[in-house]
């Protein structure tokens, strides 16, 4: 059988190792007869495997001490609402890089005054917009690390003075090492790099943990959540346990550094073909190109879905690009391996000669 490789934005492909773990667990975990899926998020089974998964995390990640870990359910879009009702007090700053920057703006205007402290601009090449318009009485500056849907990335942390800084990591969350302390507040879904969909990891430093806004329902507090460690209600265990998998999986690859170098060998084989073939443009300057989700275009609309079907018949899958933008998306999260890519560059020369 020819090898099938899912360059899905997300949910995307998990890491095959994990997959067949996941198999081999599914109906006794580690002798116990019973599956992850079915015990008590209050069991000794499941509380190991939660704590396991954490302690796994914070060494994986560096997150220093003063800082909890909240394993949750809703997504990344219930963290639109929950940061600003958590933490906003008068104003907050936003930076809009992309659709997702964009939403983000959105749900928060409900709940308060928001000053867009920078908007991308689409025309012609695509690129970080400055200066920064921050306001230093602001109570957090929000930004989207990685745009999946544009492909457009941070290499940088923005300076925020000493304003909070509030990251929707999604999509390269675990990619390579990260300053945690330069961070108020971290959230990301699973679905993209780090598990399947249904949970969401929020990263939170201890003086955030405030009373929220009156009306904030128990399960959008962020204070209760931390100190019921994030077992208020049932939270999503299987998805916490393949997480868990997933920490050790990057810890068995060496590591976030290993994961950064794997990832730039990857994405820069990617842009190297994309730059040396004239049918191919990609839209974002060089600086601030996306490491996990590559958007390019071919001339016309026909060539694209030509593109995509004589991909699809080699096994390169899931490379339409998003509805709002168009072109072909390849995202190449953790798991993608490094052959995938090299299938899709020789497939790219093929297409392109
Ligand atoms: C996918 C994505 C979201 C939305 O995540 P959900 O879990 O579907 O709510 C938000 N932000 C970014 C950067 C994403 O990639």
């Amino acid at each position: 059988m020819k090898p099938i490789y899912n360059f899905s934005p997300g949910p995307a492909m998990l890491p095959h190792a994990v997959m067949k773990q996941m198999q081999a667990e599914l109906l006794d975990f580690q002798g116990t007869g019973l599956s992850v899926m079915e015990v008590s998020h209050r069991s000794a089974l499941f509380e190991k495997i939660a704590q396991e998964t954490e302690q796994n995390l914070r060494a994986l990640l560096k997150i220093p001490k003063n800082y909890h870990v909240l394993f949750l359910s809703g997504g990344a879009r219930s963290q639109f609402s929950m940061v600003p009702m958590n933490l906003l007090h008068g104003t907050a700053d936003y930076i809009d890089t992309g659709l997702w920057g964009h939403l983000a703006i959105e749900e928060a205007k409900r709940y308060g005054d928001i000053n867009v402290a920078a908007r991308i601009n689409y025309e012609g090449v695509a690129t970080i917009p400055t200066p920064l318009n921050l306001n230093p009485k602001a109570s957090y500056v929000h930004y989207t690390t990685n745009e999946t849907v544009n492909g457009l990335e941070f290499h940088h942390i923005p300076d925020v003075g000493e304003v909070p800084l509030v990251a929707d990591m999604s999509s390269d969350f675990l990619s390579r090492p990260v300053d945690i302390s330069r961070f108020g507040l971290i959230y990301a879904s699973a679905q993209k790099n780090i598990g399947f969909a249904g949970l969401t990891l929020v990263i939170i430093r201890d003086d955030l943990l405030q009373e929220p806004m009156l009306m904030t329902p128990s399960m959008f507090n962020y204070k209760k959540l931390a100190e019921s460690h994030s077992l208020m209600n049932t939270p999503p265990t299987y998805n916490w346990y393949v997480t868990g998998l997933i920490v050790k999986w990057l810890q068995q690859q060496g590591g976030l550094e290993t994961m950064e170098k794997i990832n730039k060998r990857k994405v820069e084989k990617l842009y190297a073909c994309i730059d040396r073939h004239d049918c191919y443009s990609n839209r974002i300057d060089p600086s601030c190109r996306s490491r996990m989700n590559v958007v390019f275009y071919l001339p016309d609309e026909a060539e694209t879905v030509r593109f995509l079907s004589e991909a699809a018949e080699r096994g390169l899958l899931n490379l339409k690009g998003h509805k709002r933008v168009g072109g072909i998306r390849a995202s190449i999260y953790n798991a993608m391996p490094e052959a995938g890519v090299d299938a899709l560059v020789s497939f790219m020369d093929a297409f392109a000669a």
